[in-house]
């Protein structure tokens, strides 16, 4: 069974790892200091990954602001629901903003439009 998270969490966590990416991409230059273009191509490409993970934090706040806040029937607290269908940002309940698909099983295809 594949594994659902809440899909704000998803982005925060692949901004996260474009980060991280771009710390090792940028720190992989130091092993091309002999040579000026690779270490200037390892620079750049860092930075684009650094860049690209500001746009998508951006991106983020921006889908927070259009997202609907909730109270979890789990676990009571306070999460956000992004599309038709989401899960519980902290105990992964499955949500839905249509009453139509309740008590259905979870579907991240329910988000796609028809
Ligand atoms: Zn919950």
């Amino acid at each position: 069974m594949k594994k659902y998270q809440n899909k704000i969490n998803k982005i925060r966590s692949f901004a996260l790892a474009l980060i991280f990416i771009g710390f090792v991409v940028m720190y992989g230059a130091i092993f091309f200091r002999e040579n000026p273009i690779l270490v200037i191509i390892f620079m750049t490409l860092g930075l684009i990954c650094m860049l690209g993970s500001v746009v998508v934090y951006g991106w983020i706040g921006l889908l927070s602001t259009r997202a609907v806040q909730v109270v979890c029937p789990g676990c009571g607290k306070y999460t956000k629901v992004l599309g038709r269908v989401d899960m519980c940002m902290y105990c992964n309940e499955p949500l839905t903003l249509d009453p139509a698909l309740e008590g259905k099983e979870f579907d991240q295809t329910y988000n796609k439009k028809k």
